[in-house]
């Protein structure tokens, strides 16, 4: 039997796939023909780049174009997230360890508490961060230059970000999900990378069934390598991506638990909508604004969820897709978890 040595870990995975240059990152077009005039005219100038707000649903790419940002500007990259720095003493150390140039890479930015938010404002503007020495009757502030830096702040949540904040953000991009062939393209590129033989009909299936996300189509490529190794001989084709796909329950348009739970709840408990926002919210306890901001967008991409005056609708490719007649749903009360 021939040895079988598990010797790549999640973080290996991640670092010999994940693009390091804008070349390489596919799709996201307009950010990144933007992001390169940017970066050429911020080098050109011989400056730091503006600060970059990245806003969009997990797995789409932020961290990536963060890590490219740093890599195209010849810096050095510092990361961090809002809610581990929930002192404004640990900010004010990162921000004062930061070369002329580096670039300072916060996830989750709209989890920074008040306070440290406040702090970033005045080293946002004009580099400089106060800061308070001694306590009670003899405390003194005392104003600190840093050097010119860049931050990228990232968030899932653009809605939570306050006012001030955003606008102090020079460079704002919003991701959008991917499309199958642009996924495609990743699956292709990651196989390529990671030495995996790959059928184009099969890279089409993973990329169609990765709810739009790269995150999620680079995961799906190693279960399915994993089955294809297992099952076939290491190739992956179409019959062994079905077969993999669909035991591990992976929808076939890469609709989440999620998705389904909110479709399912307009039609059965709505009858299709339209309903409001918030209501659907209470009916399946998520927060109205992540179901906006992070699961909306991708069902409307895939024509599940239309937007009107007066609510969310569902639509007929939704009852298609599900399997539920139209006529028999509506005014049907039914009860599941
Ligand atoms: P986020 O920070 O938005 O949650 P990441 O930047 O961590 O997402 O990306 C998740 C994974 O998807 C990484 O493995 C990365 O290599 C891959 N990825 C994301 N966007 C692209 C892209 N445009 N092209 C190729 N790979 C991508």
């Amino acid at each position: 039997m021939k040895e079988i040595k598990n010797n790549e870990s999640d973080a290996e995975y991640e670092a010999k796939i994940r693009p390091t240059e804008l070349a390489s990152f596919s799709g996201q077009s307009k950010i990144v023909e933007n992001l390169q005039v940017f970066i050429k005219a911020a080098l050109m100038r011989g400056e730091s780049l503006d600060h970059v707000l990245l806003h969009g649903p997990p797995g789409l790419g932020k961290t990536t174009l963060a890590n490219i940002i740093s890599h195209e500007m010849g810096s050095s990259l510092k990361v961090t997230s809002g809610p581990v720095l929930d002192k404004p003493g640990d900010l004010a150390g990162l921000l004062t360890n930061l070369q002329e140039g580096d670039v300072l890479f916060i996830d989750e930015i709209h989890r920074l508490s008040p306070i440290v938010e406040e702090y970033l404002y005045s080293a946002m503007e004009d580099y400089t961060i106060d800061i308070v020495l001694d306590k009670g009757a003899s405390a003194r502030s005392i104003q600190i230059s840093l050097a010119p830096f860049t931050l990228i702040g990232a968030t899932t949540r653009s809605g939570l970000l306050t006012s001030p904040l955003r606008a102090r953000f020079g460079i704002q991009c919003h991701l959008e999900y991917y499309d199958a062939p642009t996924l495609k393209r990743i699956v292709k590129r990651s196989a390529a990378i990671l030495g995996i033989g790959i059928a184009e009909e099969a890279a089409l299936e993973i990329a169609m069934r990765s709810r739009g996300t790269p995150r999620i189509a680079n995961s799906l490529l190693r279960r399915v390598r994993d089955f294809a190794m297992v099952k076939g001989d290491g190739f992956i084709n179409l019959e062994i991506t079905r077969f993999s796909l669909d035991a591990l329950n992976i929808d076939s348009k890469g609709l989440n638990q999620m998705d389904n739970k909110i479709l399912n709840t307009i039609i059965h408990k709505f009858k299709g909508g339209p309903v409001g926002l918030n209501t659907i919210a209470t009916a399946v306890g998520e927060d109205a604004g992540t179901i906006e901001e992070v699961y909306e967008p991708f069902l409307i991409m895939q024509g599940f969820i239309n937007r009107t005056p007066r609510g969310r609708e569902v639509t007929a490719a939704a009852y298609a897709h599900l399997g539920i007649e139209k006529t028999v749903a509506a005014g049907t009360l039914f009860e599941f978890d």
